[in-house]
């Protein structure tokens, strides 16, 4: 590419420049192992400091999910493709989001779901899909199942608009999702579920997601997210 050329990209476009050069950068880049974290809240845990009922942060919480999967920890250089997916219109850092996250699931001996195991992406409401012209969660998910082998539907709708949770102090997220997350009129009875977004923060919105899933019959539902964000962490504040 021309100096000249690299000058005009960098003019018009220069942080959907700075990210896409580094999507070369992510093929050294690994996903973390599950023992750096709690397999039920997804949070950062040492070694040791986790069991089956979860770490310190989650051990008092009832979460509608079983488990958490997740590609990392919210931050660089993950938090820098996050944002090119969701505002600059990278599209394929979703798909290789899903493409990713399949391989975890695969590398940790799961994969050979058969049967009822359907993908479900965090539901978007219409507006907000108009406005960004996708859901970035929806891009995740199909190709975290289409890798899997497994269906995608969308099971979740957003009947209401609300304030994005990043906009909302953390007491007032659960009210703040009140009658915002519904399950569409399908039975799941005794099927298992695969919740997929792309960040977690508080959980509010998978449970969310999560307990309408379970009220519609499923059996288990797992969470997907590329990363899980510490919402006291002033990156998160960009989301
Ligand atoms: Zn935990």
């Amino acid at each position: 590419m021309s100096s000249a050329l690299v000058g005009l990209i960098d003019d018009l476009f220069p942080r959907a420049r700075d990210t896409a050069l580094n999507a070369d950068s992510a093929r050294d880049w690994k996903p973390d192992r599950p023992n750096v974290y709690c397999r039920r809240c997804g949070a950062s845990a040492g070694r040791g400091s986790t069991t089956d009922k979860g770490c310190a942060r989650c051990i008092d919480s009832r979460p509608a999910w079983s488990d958490v999967t997740r590609l990392s920890q919210y931050g660089s250089p993950i938090s820098t493709w996050i944002v090119a997916m969701k505002f600059q219109r990278q599209w394929t850092w979703g798909t290789w989001f899903g493409q990713q996250l399949a391989q975890v699931v695969r590398d940790g001996g799961g994969g050979g779901d058969t049967g009822d195991t359907v993908v479900c992406p965090v539901p978007m409401h219409w507006r907000r899909r108009w406005l960004r012209g996708y859901n970035q969660a929806d891009l995740i998910a199909r190709a975290f199942a289409k890798s899997l082998d497994l269906p995608c539907t969308s099971l979740l709708r957003r009947p209401k608009a609300t304030p994005p949770q990043t906009q909302v102090v953390i007491a007032d997220r659960e009210a703040n999702l009140r009658g915002a997350i519904a399950a569409r009129p399908i039975d799941l009875k005794g099927c298992d579920v695969w919740l997929v977004d792309d960040v977690k923060t508080t959980g509010s919105t998978l449970n969310r997601c999560a307990r309408a899933l379970k009220q519609a019959g499923a059996r288990r539902i797992r969470v997907a997210v590329a990363a899980v964000a510490d919402p006291k962490n002033a990156d998160f504040k960009i989301l």
